[in-house]
């Protein structure tokens, strides 16, 4: 199959060169000196990352010769462990305040501003690195970074299937026992998996015995006889390649079952809820990158706008301070060990569908053959899509804020309890089907 998954690729375009993302900080934010900082430093990184969007939106594996950008190697640097950065390419103060949820939701958006797809195209841990961080032994974990981290690596967090969607609970790949020396059979599909065709290792969700403990997740690599992944078409945001997985009899080895020395209720279900709910307030943040974008580009592209136009924008403007400012709290809350399911899932889809919403009213503004006349903004209008069902759809969200309604409390935040050292998840989020589902 080709690059495309079938589709044509966009035609060749040059983007307007001037390039302006306002300075920090950002409306709606209140960050501490090292935020700012990180801020800043995302913004001088997002330079060029409008005309390597425009490369990897004709070809998404563009992004193996635009491994030098900063943006790309920056990106997944707080992801991985203080030992395993590269100290010498990037500055360590940035690098590890992008290395909290609030860190990744700042990095996010600025990145975004750049261009999203070329983020999602990027090599590096990404969510199999949150999964190992949650779950994986000593030996696991050394082994996930070391390979990581000494040539660039793609890799993948397999959870969504065809037949039951990103309903983590529900997943039906199997892993089974094999002939003998503790051996275990995998089989399944997955879909719309980010990155899996071109990836090197990832993690993959499977069942092992009935109920909501019997998940597992295990790590493989995708040179494994039985692993095949090929690429989906996709219309918008094509440098997060969707892949299609197919695991046939792969054969896996009791240690790629990550967290085995952790009980049931610890491994598999509850290390992709880790990785769902704390992935969010990151879309949250490219959704609002891009819809800051979409709106400084209309702007730029007419000065002259007529008073109830640039009321209208100033609207969005507005809306996207507001929402920035949630996508930092509930952010800024995960990192003192809060996950409140119901706000995370609120701000993340607010934030999708504020993003479409401002390339429709970019492309009014800008008139009718706007998405003609304007390639960035046609693009941007394409990739604002993806966002509603990266880390599951608006409706399962809109769920999950109503199970935190009837429940109460939903304005006020949940509070860790004290001394249990453990991330405090609301019972709505986990128990509930809306809760649990979603992946990237
Ligand atoms: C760019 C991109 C990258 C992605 N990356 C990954 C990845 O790396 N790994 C991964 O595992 N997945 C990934 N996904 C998949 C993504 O997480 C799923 O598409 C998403 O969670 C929705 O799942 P689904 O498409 O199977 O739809 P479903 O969950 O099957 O839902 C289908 C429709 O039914 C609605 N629905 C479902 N349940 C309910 C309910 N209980 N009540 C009311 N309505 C309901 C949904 O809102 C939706 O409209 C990616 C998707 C995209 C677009």
């Amino acid at each position: 199959m080709s690059d495309t998954g079938g589709l044509a690729a966009p035609p060749a375009v040059t983007y307007p060169t001037a390039y302006a993302p306002p300075a920090a900080p950002l409306a709606g934010t209140d960050l501490d000196p090292p935020l700012r900082a990180l801020d800043r430093h995302c913004r001088e990184l997002s330079e060029g990352m409008r005309e390597a969007g425009a490369a990897v939106d004709r070809d998404p594996d563009a992004i193996a010769g635009l491994l030098h950008l900063p943006a790309v190697g920056f990106q997944a640097q707080g992801s991985l462990p203080p030992e395993y950065r590269d100290t010498v390419a990037h500055p360590a103060e940035p690098v590890q305040a992008s290395a909290s949820s609030l860190g990744w939701a700042v990095t996010a958006e600025r990145l975004a501003y750049g261009d999203a797809g070329v983020l999602l195209a990027c090599p590096g841990p990404s969510l199999s690195g949150l999964a190992v961080e949650a779950l994986a032994d000593d030996t696991q974990r050394a082994a996930y970074y070391e390979r990581v981290t000494s040539a660039p690596t793609w890799t993948f967090f397999g959870l969504t299937e065809p037949r039951k969607g990103s309903a983590a609970m529900e997943l039906e790949t199997s892993l089974a026992p094999g002939d003998g020396d503790g051996e275990l059979v995998l089989d399944g599909e997955k879909r719309y998996v980010g990155t899996a065709a071109r990836a090197q290792t990832g993690v993959v969700f499977c069942r092992r015995a009935p109920g909501p403990w019997g998940i597992e997740a295990v790590l493989l690599d995708t040179a494994q006889p039985g692993f095949k992944a090929e690429l989906l078409p996709m219309v918008g945001l094509r440098g997060a390649r969707i892949s299609h997985i197919r695991l046939t009899g792969l054969r896996v080895r009791p240690e790629q079952v990550l967290g085995r020395h952790r009980p049931p209720s610890r491994r598999g279900l509850y290390g992709a809820l880790h990785v769902l709910y704390r992935g969010r307030p990151g879309i949250a943040g490219m959704a609002l990158g891009v819809t800051q974008a979409v709106c400084d580009y209309t702007a730029a592209q007419r000065p002259a706008m007529p008073a109830a136009a640039r009321s209208r924008l100033d609207g969005v403007l507005d809306r996207a301070a507001a929402l920035r400012r949630l996508v930092h709290t509930v952010a800024g809350e995960i990192d003192r060990g809060v996950v409140d399911v119901p706000r995370i899932g609120a701000v993340k889809s607010r934030a999708a569908a504020l993003a479409e919403e401002t390339t429709l009213l970019a492309a009014e503004l800008l008139g009718p053959a706007s998405l003609i006349e304007h390639p960035w903004l046609e693009k941007a209008y394409r990739d604002v899509r993806a966002f509603e069902y990266m880390e599951g759809t608006g409706a399962v969200h809109r769920l999950s804020v109503f199970h935190g309604l009837v429940k109460g409390g939903l304005l006020g935040g949940g509070q860790a309890p004290a001394g249990t050292g453990q991330p405090y998840v609301p019972t709505a989020g986990v128990s509930a089907g809306a809760g649990a589902r979603g992946a990237r």
